[in-house]
């Protein structure tokens, strides 16, 4: 199942609503959080990242991609997409190496 225009259009609207803005300027998630950490939510009974949705919003990836989303900032609750930016898996895993925490 993929996001409908209308949806993608509705998601927009509404995530920053479930947020609190930090001083940063981090957009920290009020929803569900994975297991490890990671914002998800609920869309026709999967769940998604909210970081890769928003990539898909703002940055043009498309939300099955082969591509991470990795944060600028280190906050793994952050869903600021000022602060998310498309990377690799390596990318992902030099992220890791240096203590940051990618999405996966
Ligand atoms: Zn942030």
């Amino acid at each position: 199942m993929t996001f409908s225009k209308t949806y993608r259009w509705r998601l927009k609207k509404r995530l920053p609503s479930r947020c609190i803005v930090d001083e940063d300027g981090c957009w920290l998630w009020q929803g569900s959080l994975h297991t490890r950490g990671q914002p998800v939510m609920r869309h026709h009974d999967k769940y998604y990242y909210v970081s890769r949705v928003v990539a898909m919003l703002y940055l043009g990836m498309e939300i099955d991609s082969e591509l991470c989303v990795l944060h600028k900032c280190d906050v793994q609750r952050c869903i600021n997409p000022d602060h998310l930016y498309l990377g690799t898996q390596q990318d992902n895993m030099r992220d890791r190496w240096h203590g940051h925490v990618g999405n996966v």
